[in-house]
């Protein structure tokens, strides 16, 4: 199966990937995939249905619990098999990033410097931190006299449920350490995004994967519930809203199910009085508005100094008018389109609302006439933090701009927030930036910019999430410590 990158190519499939094979649905549901650049279908595939999900798990459980098989594996041994998949996946790289701007309005800019290089890079890292000396099993002198054996071991079958965002990094966040450390993978696409997930199970065929170590599933949110609470899962890592994250995490209390949950954001850029933040413009826009907007870890609350407010609202609705909006194969497309109609209205609900409640749009707040999910990038200034679109998780290309009298009440702004996942300081002075950086509560912060690192832990405090993933503290929530006494 391939699905090539011919924006004209209309992909057709009824398969799941399970078991190591492409396998027919069992049901006939479809799910109509558009693109929201052109508001045309480009794709028609399974809607996964729980008979699917059960031979799924089936799948996952037989290749993990088989005696010889793969969580039984030396890590080298598995390692050859990611590194085969990590070179698939690379080879599948245009395709892929094509096939994620297609569905949901990345830019092909980012699709193609993240999306398409995260998967072997994180198969890659993982393989090898699992592979060190003395990672799986260690020894050490126990308190009573003789030794104890310290063993990690894989947990068993897990979960990975996935949003459409950034569909393959946000995959392979969880794949590559889950499958490092021995685990099989069921994994649900979210119905938005389906078609680079074929181009995983492409990849894994080409690979030699064994049969059932990873299997792919795309489905909507009824069937992923059903996944969550299958008594063959072991383990569940989800990456998606606040709401199901919070249904997600009751399911798994109730079964004592471990889970990681990496949800939403409000995150703060907190400009300091001594910032460029013109000298630093692409990078105060990647901060700010990457892929969109549709980013949990966007800075997209601008809290600024009162002394230089005006001043800011200019440079910061300067650059906003300044990006270039288009269709996200375009490669000069800096803002693409909302993923869907739906999440376009909603956004511009919140629009509506910031205007309401008396904010003031100094550029954007509508949306261009023409086709596709489009709404203009826009700034609202002389907003208050206790306003909705101050508040909520806006997921969209839209900026709010609060002011602050001093660095105290700024920290303090910053934290006044249900979530706390990402964030940025601005400042010339970086020692004085990273102090503040310090009193900011959220899961990561950048300094004069916002570059997520693979090798550091990533995700939430608060209503943001639990758990981490990246850096080698993500492979923690895909084994269990067993210890040997031998006294
Ligand atoms: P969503 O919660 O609607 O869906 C995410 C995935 O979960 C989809 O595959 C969906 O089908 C599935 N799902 C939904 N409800 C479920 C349930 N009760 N049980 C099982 N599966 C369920 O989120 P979305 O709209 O796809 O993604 C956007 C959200 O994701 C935003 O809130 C964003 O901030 C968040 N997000 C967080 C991170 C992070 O790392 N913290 C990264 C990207 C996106």
């Amino acid at each position: 199966m391939s699905i090539t990158d011919n924006v004209d190519t209309f992909v057709d499939s009824n398969d799941n990937y399970i078991g190591g094979e492409w396998v027919p649905s069992e049901g006939s549901a479809r799910i109509t995939i558009t693109s929201p650049s052109t508001e045309e279908a480009i794709g028609s595939v399974v809607d996964g249905t729980e008979g699917d999900m059960d031979r799924a798990v089936a799948a996952a459980r037989a290749a993990f619990d088989d005696p010889t098989g793969w969580s039984t594996w030396a890590p080298g041994q598995r390692a050859e098999v990611l590194e085969r998949f990590a070179v698939a996946l690379e080879a599948r790289g245009a395709e892929t990033a094509s096939a994620v701007s297609r569905q949901n309005g990345m830019p092909l800019s980012v699709s193609s410097s993240v999306e398409s290089a995260f998967p072997g890079l994180l198969l890659r890292y993982y393989s090898g931190l699992v592979a060190e000396p003395g990672f799986l099993e260690s020894t050490r002198p126990a308190m009573f006299g003789g030794l104890t054996t310290v063993r990690r071991e894989a947990l068993g079958v897990v979960a990975a449920i996935i949003p459409w965002n950034f569909p393959q990094a946000l995959a392979f966040t969880k794949l590559a350490p889950a499958l490092a450390m021995g685990n099989t993978v069921v994994m649900k696409p979210s119905p938005e995004t389906v078609l680079d997930s074929l181009i995983v199970g492409a990849a894994a065929i080409e690979a030699g994967l064994p049969a059932g170590v990873l299997n792919i599933v795309p489905a909507g949110r009824e069937v992923g519930a059903y996944l969550v609470s299958h008594p063959g899962v072991d383990k569940v890592a989800f990456t998606g809203s606040s709401a199901a994250g919070r249904q997600i995490a009751a399911v798994c209390g109730g079964l004592l199910r471990p889970v990681t949950l990496e949800l939403g954001g409000k995150s703060a850029a907190l400009v300091l009085e001594d910032a460029d933040l013109v000298g630093n413009a692409a990078q105060f826009l990647n901060a700010t508005m990457p892929n969109n907007g549709q980013t949990c870890n966007a800075s997209t609350r601008i809290l600024v100094p009162h002394s230089k407010y005006a001043a800011f609202v200019d440079d910061i609705t300067d650059m906003v008018k300044a990006m270039k909006v288009g269709d996200a194969l375009d490669p000069e497309t800096q803002v693409g389109p909302m993923v869907s109609a739906r999440q376009r209205d909603r956004v511009m609900s919140y629009v509506d609302r910031g205007r309401a409640d008396g904010a003031r749009v100094t550029t954007g707040g509508g949306r261009p006439d023409g086709v596709g999910y489009f709404v203009q990038p826009t700034v609202f200034a002389d907003v208050t933090n206790d306003q909705v679109i101050a508040q909520e998780e806006i997921f969209g290309p839209v900026l709010t701009v609060i002011g602050y009298s001093d660095e105290a009440e700024g920290i303090r702004l910053a934290n006044d927030s249900e979530f706390g996942l990402g964030g940025s300081v601005w400042s010339q002075d970086t020692a004085r930036a990273i102090d503040v950086a310090r009193h900011v509560k959220t899961g990561s912060i950048g300094i004069n910019s916002y570059v997520n690192d693979p090798a550091s832990p990533f995700g939430g405090v608060k209503s943001s999430g639990m758990g981490r993933e990246q850096g080698p503290e993500a492979l923690s929530s895909y084994f269990t410590y067993k210890s040997i006494y031998n006294v």
